[in-house]
């Protein structure tokens, strides 16, 4: 007999082994597992009673906060689709992909309201809005409160009859590279991801989880349920804020942290957090792009945490590979090594088939040094984009997921990511990484933050070019920098020019928008590749 598992088992679970356990803290709130299962009935009662059916959407416009995670548990358990949408869009995306989802219910963070009122009469699907209360934030009159919603509401438990391959969620990419996409998530690729998180990242009953990352964004990396079934404590973050993360980190005594590398390096560069931080047993969960192994050496060795690194996107829900080892394969003490390895995006997780395929689609040498496009096999991946089936059928090819991420392969199996297919500079025949460039960059004391793009050049056809944040009270020149590279790496790869900026744009999860960066230089923002 076949029983379907569900996402909303994991919070059964939590409920029936840990009911006094606290399960979520947003800012004064603190509810145990009994208390938040009893809102989420009275939540999924109420959403019946606004006519949410099964396979309907529910779009969420909200950072992270106790009413995101309670949405997801009451949708689900009706068998309605979580639609989380990126809050730092502007009003014309979401005009398009509220629109695109063809959501029916709304629910929207009191303060990030402004930010869909002057789309509002093009949203003709939605029926009804819903406001997350913030203090001091005007409520829209016409808008339901959430807290009115689930007062009046029945406590009984209702679950759908469901499949595990029913959708889920609707996650729309971090659009990186281009306009967001929708990926279709199951029940199903979903919990896969989740119990791969349980057992490579070691959750815990025990572990109390800062939600760094934005929940909407491939749902914190899953945490949200794989954490939840295994009873641990979930802390939420609603903005990016040192002095609150450091706060957070020693008084909820926070084991478990998933965050981008910019906030990683922020967190790193501030002094305060450092010294308020140091030797705190956090494992530090790094997402997003691959740090230099001096990185990962000064996290560890410096701040005292465990450093995890995992290589994910949103088409695979997201995790292919993990580089958390406690031993180095063969010098198990040679900390060097560990680190190197720590600085790779790592060993394929369990249930997740992963290769490195050269442009006839053969598996590269295990060299170290051939370069091939990382594809991939598992129930994790994605149903497909939701309404783009040509964008579906380029992206899975015989039921191989290309990711368009460019990776070698050492003799252990551990995947190194090159770049972005996207992001590869293309100069004199040769392929030239932006990352291995960024690396070197980071270790100029004057940078703080740094991007390589690809720009037009008439003898070589692209050539790099550096965007270059530099430290407070720091100076460097182009020349400097450009000299720093040459002293360290081949000529070819150097940066031709570098520019200086006060801030690089960023997606909302904090990663460089090099498509944003390119625009000045090519034609549409876009190389002809
Ligand atoms: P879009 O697809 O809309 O352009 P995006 O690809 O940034 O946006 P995500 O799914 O959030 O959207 O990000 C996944 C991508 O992030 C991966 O394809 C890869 O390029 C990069 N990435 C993720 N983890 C790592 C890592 N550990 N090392 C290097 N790159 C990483
Ligand atoms: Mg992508």
């Amino acid at each position: 007999m076949h029983v379907p598992f569900l996402l909303h088992d994991f919070l059964k679970r939590a409920v029936y082994h840990y009911p006094e356990k606290t399960a979520v803290i947003d800012g004064e709130r603190r509810f145990t597992y009994t208390e938040i299962q009893k809102r989420v009935n009275r939540l999924s009662n109420a959403m019946r009673e606004r006519g949410i059916r099964k396979g309907d959407r529910i779009a969420v416009l909200s950072p992270n906060r106790l009413e995101m995670y309670e949405t997801f548990y009451a949708a689900f358990q009706i068998g309605a689709v979580v639609v989380p949408f990126n809050t730092r869009l502007v009003p014309a995306d979401y005009d398009y992909i509220v629109n695109h989802s063809g959501a029916v219910m709304f629910m929207v963070d009191a303060e990030l309201a402004p930010l869909i009122e002057p789309v509002l009469e093009n949203l003709s699907n939605v029926q009804t809005y819903v406001t997350l209360p913030v203090d001091g934030f005007e409520t829209n009159a016409d808008w339901l409160s959430y807290d009115a919603m689930i007062e009046s509401a029945s406590e009984a438990a209702v679950y759908e009859e469901m499949e595990e391959t029913d959708m889920a969620t609707i996650l729309y990419t971090s659009g990186t590279t281009g306009r967001p996409k929708g990926v279709i998530q199951t029940h199903r690729s979903l919990y896969n991801n989740a119990l791969n998180t349980i057992i490579h990242l070691r959750a815990e009953d025990d572990d109390v989880l800062l939600h760094t990352l934005p929940m909407f964004h491939v749902n914190g990396w899953g945490t949200p349920f794989s954490f939840t079934g295994m009873g641990a404590t979930h802390v939420m973050l609603r903005k990016i804020d040192p002095a609150l993360i450091t706060r957070l980190i020693v008084e909820e005594g926070i084991t478990v942290a998933c965050m981008a590398p910019t906030v990683l390096n922020m967190i790193f560069n501030d002094p305060s957090i450092r010294q308020a931080t140091i030797k705190q047993p956090v494992r530090v969960v790094l997402a997003g792009s691959a740090p230099p192994p001096s990185f990962v050496k000064a996290v560890e060795n410096e701040l005292g945490w465990t450093f995890v690194q995992v290589y994910g996107m949103t088409e695979v829900a997201p995790f292919l590979t993990v580089s958390h080892i406690k031993k180095a394969i063969r010098d198990e003490n040679d900390m060097d090594r560990i680190h190197r390895l720590k600085a790779k995006a790592g060993m394929s997780m369990l249930m997740m088939e992963v290769r490195v395929v050269n442009e006839d689609g053969e598996d590269i040498e295990p060299n170290g040094e051939e370069v091939g496009e990382v594809i991939c096999r598992s129930n994790s991946v994605m149903d497909g984009y939701w309404l783009q089936p040509e964008e579906t059928a380029r992206a899975i090819v015989n039921g191989w997921y290309h990711t368009g991420d460019m990776a070698t392969l050492d003799e252990n199996g551990y995947i190194d990511i090159v770049d972005r297919k996207k992001d590869i500079i293309i100069s004199g025949g040769e392929n030239i990484s932006s990352i291995e460039i960024e690396g070197t960059l980071y270790e100029h004391p004057a940078v703080l933050e740094a991007a390589i793009i690809a720009i037009p050049h008439e003898k070589w056809g692209e050539v790099p070019h550096a965007v270059c944040v530099l430290r407070g009270g720091q100076t460097a020149t182009e020349q400097d920098i450009i000299s720093f590279c040459r002293e360290r790496m081949a000529h070819f790869k150097c940066p031709k020019s570098v520019q200086f900026v006060a801030e690089l744009p960023k997606t909302a999860s904090g990663k460089i928008q090099k498509v944003v960066l390119r625009e000045p230089f090519w034609e549409n923002g876009r190389r002809i590749n």
